[in-house]
């Protein structure tokens, strides 16, 4: 087969795993409009998750919501698995309301939190955004939490009379954001070459500008926080923190400058004979080397470590058919390389 038949073949099995609507869907708070929604119908979720018609279009829509809330709040993977396998035992990932006289407490909504015990007002804790924030501010305040058990990670912060039963949804929660996550692709921005932009957002400085010939990349402004997406299903190559200053490490966990050298906390994945280099992230990137990713899977959440004036993704593309490391000298124009693969993008801002 050539490439785009085995575009069709893929677009064909991403439309299995995934509801592609056509109509935009506003994401991570109107940051990604136009994508595509994760599965939203049941024998689609069943897919995703391995277990046939386990998970109904609300429970992927709420675990959905639990990813994006905690992606914007710079929480790693990890935490969201602790929120989504937290809610399936709490409420099986249902925004329950008052159930009368059988309620406990008065817990409300996914999680089951108690607006007597300082959680919100009722109406708060019913709406899952703000449920899953609070989730999530409780969580990253428990010191320690990245190297708990799941069970004592959620116990933290629910404070439950079951804790135990929490551990026994690791395995589902796992996979359940994990086909999230992989899914979170614009289908509506996927190009037929299979590529997507990286992050939706206006271009601002464009590839080897007359005003800044050695600019080897795009950059595309987006808000601290906003998630990198993977922009071609690939395998990823580097994961490294670059930054100096007068010629001495600088850390990549705080802020840049333009009196910063570096690309910052940086990624490089690599697609056929392709590498694609994502530049000033905020935080550690959320992938390993040798780790497959998928076309629109989050890697990462834009920042402007390195030598950034403010929040962007420098996005670099490199033809490294030689063999050789991605460099100046093989580098292409992004915008040039993503219109050959039928992506089309936004005006320059
Ligand atoms: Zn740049």
């Amino acid at each position: 087969m050539n490439s785009r038949q085995w575009t069709v073949v893929f677009c064909v099995a991403v439309a299995v795993v995934l509801l592609c609507v056509t109509a935009p869907v506003v994401l991570f708070g109107g940051v990604i409009a136009a994508a595509c929604s994760p599965a939203t119908q049941p024998s689609t979720a069943a897919t995703a998750t391995g277990e046939p018609g386990r998970w109904d279009a609300e429970q992927v829509g709420h675990a959905t919501t639990m990813v994006t809330v905690g992606a914007g709040m710079l929480v790693p993977p990890r935490g969201w698995v602790i929120a989504v396998a937290t809610a399936m035992q709490e409420s099986n990932l249902r925004n329950l309301g008052h159930l009368g006289a059988g309620n406990d407490h008065d817990s409300l909504g996914l999680f089951q939190q108690r607006p007597s015990q300082g959680w919100g007002t009722p109406e708060q804790v019913m709406d899952p955004r703000y449920a899953a924030g609070k989730f999530y501010e409780k969580l990253l305040a428990v010191p320690g939490w990245r190297s708990m058990s799941l069970t004592e990670a959620a116990q933290a912060v629910q404070r439950s009379a079951y804790p135990h039963a929490y551990a026994r949804h690791e395995a589902a929660a796992t996979v359940l954001v994990g086909s999230i996550t992989g899914g979170m692709q614009a289908c509506d921005g996927v190009g037929s070459g299979g590529w997507v932009m990286p992050v939706d957002g206006p271009i601002v400085s464009g590839f080897r500008t007359p005003e800044r010939p050695g600019h080897d990349g795009i950059d595309i402004a987006a808000a601290k926080g906003t998630p990198i997406r993977a922009a071609a299903t690939a395998v990823v190559i580097k994961v490294a923190c670059n930054a100096s200053l007068n010629g001495r490490p600088y850390p990549c966990d705080r802020d840049g400058s333009p009196q910063v050298a570096g690309c910052g906390w940086y990624t490089e994945l690599k697609t056929a004979n392709i590498v694609h280099r994502y530049c000033h992230q905020r935080v550690a990137p959320y992938v390993v080397v040798g780790q497959q990713v998928k076309i629109g899977q989050i890697i990462g959440v834009v920042g402007t470590s390195g030598h950034s004036s403010g929040p962007h993704l420098h996005w670099e593309v490199h033809d490294v058919s030689d063999g050789g490391e991605a460099s100046s000298a093989n580098a292409l124009d992004p915008e040039v390389f993503l219109s050959d693969m039928g992506v089309t993008q936004p005006a320059e801002g």
